[in-house]
């Protein structure tokens, strides 16, 4: 599961724990993306603080893991790289890719977006406040196997990164949105403060 993680929310690790449960997966990865955006204007946490965040996360779970493909690649991440760098490390394994609604409805748009589906089989999980349409991918892949892409309805969790940001921002709670050690994590790094109003910023 790839994503930017910035912090991991109980959104990630439900979405995780459905697709490892309904695939009967052995393990599920979570690979956060590397330092790509913040060229192009958009503000990410140092990519450290969201690996630990999601070590942080996942560490209770024997079944997750965290990657460091994606931060350690050092360019822009491309979802085609890190299925080619998980198929290197994991040979034998079948690899799934898990996405949320959002994320599947614009995979058309991603670089080699083709051969992802040569290297993995895509799960779509559900998302409040976007819709799991696959009718249009399904056009586009109607000569691969027919388990290329699958959807599922997973337990609805209104959370995003975007708003635990704005939260922690405005000082309110971020509690019961991430788990308790992020929810520390946060506080002790002061991520998401803005810088000027007398506290650290991000170090
Ligand atoms: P941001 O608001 O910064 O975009 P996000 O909450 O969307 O953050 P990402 O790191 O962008 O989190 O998402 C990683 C993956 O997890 C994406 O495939 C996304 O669709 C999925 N995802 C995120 N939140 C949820 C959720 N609440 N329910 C289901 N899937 C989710
Ligand atoms: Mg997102």
């Amino acid at each position: 599961m790839g994503g930017t993680f910035d912090p991991v929310h109980h959104g990630h690790l439900v979405a995780a724990s459905e697709v490892a449960h309904r695939f009967d997966l052995d393990e599920v990865i979570f690979v956060p993306t590397g330092e790509p955006w913040q060229k192009s204007g958009k503000q990410v946490s140092p990519a450290e603080d969201r690996y630990l965040m999601t070590v942080i996360a996942t560490a209770s779970n024997p079944r997750f893991s965290v990657s460091r493909a994606d931060i350690d690649r050092g360019k822009l991440t491309y979802t085609v790289d890190t299925l080619r760098d998980l198929k290197r490390q994991h040979p034998d394994a079948e690899l799934y890719f898990i996405t949320g609604a959002d994320a599947l409805s614009n995979i058309l748009t991603w670089q080699d977006w083709a051969e992802l589906f040569e290297l993995a089989k895509f799960v779509g999980v559900s998302r409040p406040g976007y819709e799991l349409n696959t009718d249009h991918l399904k056009q586009h892949l109607r000569n691969s196997p027919p388990d290329a892409v699958t959807v599922i309805e997973i337990p609805a969790l209104a959370i995003s990164s975007s708003e635990c940001r704005r939260r922690a921002a405005e000082g309110r709670p971020v509690w019961y949105l991430v788990p308790d050690g992020v929810v520390q994590y946060i506080s002790k790094r002061h991520l998401y403060v803005p810088v000027g109003n007398g506290k650290v910023g991000r170090a």
